[in-house]
């Protein structure tokens, strides 16, 4: 244990809120006097349904869920979600639009197009996902089921900076979106989207979790041979139930929004998000020793990627700032240099260490 406290810049799984870690911590072995865990109790108990319930009434405030939406909590990753929003909502046939801003949403349409027809209508892969294409130039086909995209694409750190609009005559293609990275984040205009999707260990509680956001009437599109795992219609009839849910996840993604809500909800979230990503790109546009690559109308507020000037540093940067107490800073390996991922549980005190540990580093080697 070191005396300073430890800032974990990991991308996933990732930092979580402190009070909801101790909260865990404090109740595990024996969940409200019932003299077990919430790890040994029945999913179908009085006290799990309670804290199911509770997690979805808490989870449609926060982001002001419509009724219409069914609010689902699945075992396994954001990956399922990239066979499932095809098997689900193409009736085996149709066509789903991709938006390829980066590594995700590049692997989504990758598995899309071994289920469905597939179009990519715009990708920013020539720039090396640096930006997102400008709607002008999106080539979108004649009748999509879908258009997808990754809200955050956290290798890069390229974040749309609102929902994509669709033109006139698309009014029946529903928009499906990864929001693993930026949920809770910041407000969703969730009644644009058809499909939302984020894996929980970005922001929200540990791997293994998945929480998904369907509206009803698109549920009964899947094709006829869709794994019943796999079928969101078949799980959302069942309350997320059809088999045991990862109960623990759950637990704990209720804690946060509990938290979140705590904290002032999404929009306080935002606020936080800009002042710790903003310090972070505010620093680096201005110093010689760093840059970030990312077009500036797209720029992740949750993952700031950077490189040294001289990359025969990187190692003794990363040490560096291990040493300080400054964690899991190195970038994706397919992108190289560094990246801090600051989501809602990293505090602003991380984002100012980091910035000044990052100054005095360019100090004495720039
Ligand atoms: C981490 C991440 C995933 C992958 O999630 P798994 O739980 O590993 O399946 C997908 N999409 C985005 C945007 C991510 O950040």
């Amino acid at each position: 244990m070191t005396a300073n406290p430890v800032y974990n810049f990991s991308p996933g799984p990732a930092q979580l809120p402190g009070a909801v870690m101790a909260r865990v911590q404090e109740e595990f072995l024996d969940w409200h006097g019932h003299g077990v865990s919430i790890v040994e109790m029945s999913h179908r108990s009085r006290a799990f349904t309670g804290i199911a319930e509770q997690s979805v009434r808490d989870l449609s405030a926060l982001l002001d869920i419509p009724d219409n939406y069914k609010i689902l909590f699945l075992q396994g990753g954001a990956t399922h979600m990239m066979s499932m929003a095809p098997l689900n909502l193409c009736n085996g046939s149709g066509t789903a639009d991709y938006l390829v801003t980066g590594n995700w949403s590049k692997k989504a349409a990758g598995e899309a197009a071994r289920l469905t027809g597939m179009n990519v209508a715009a990708t920013s892969a020539a720039t090396n996902f640096t930006a997102i294409p400008d709607p002008a130039e999106w080539r979108l086909s004649e009748q999509p089921s879908y258009l997808y995209f990754c809200d955050n694409e956290t290798i890069a750190g390229v974040e749309f900076q609102s929902a994509p609009e669709l033109p006139d005559g698309y009014e029946d293609t529903v928009l499906v979106s990864d929001m693993t990275s930026n949920f809770l984040s910041r407000p969703v205009p969730v009644a644009r989207y058809g499909l939302i999707f984020a894996g929980a260990q970005k922001n929200i509680a540990p791997a293994g979790l998945t929480i998904v956001l369907v509206r009803e009437d698109l549920l009964g599109r899947a094709r006829p041979d869709v794994p019943f795992l796999y079928d969101l219609k078949l799980l959302a009839e069942h309350g997320s139930m059809f088999n045991t849910p990862p109960v623990f996840n759950w637990y704990m993604a209720g804690l946060t929004f509990a938290w979140v809500r705590e904290q002032g909800g999404v929009e306080q979230m935002h606020r936080n998000a800009l002042l710790r990503s903003g310090k972070l790109y505010e620093f680096i546009d201005n110093n010689d020793f760093y840059s970030n690559p990312v077009a500036a109308t797209c720029r992740s507020r949750m993952n700031v990627s950077f490189i040294l000037a001289d990359s025969s540093l990187d190692g003794r940067f990363l040490a560096e700032a291990a040493h300080n107490g400054l964690i899991e800073l190195k970038g994706h390996r397919s992108v190289g240099g560094m990246r801090a991922s600051m989501y809602n549980g990293m505090p602003e005190t991380g984002a100012h260490t980091l910035v000044d540990f990052m100054a005095d580093f360019a100090a004495r080697y720039g």
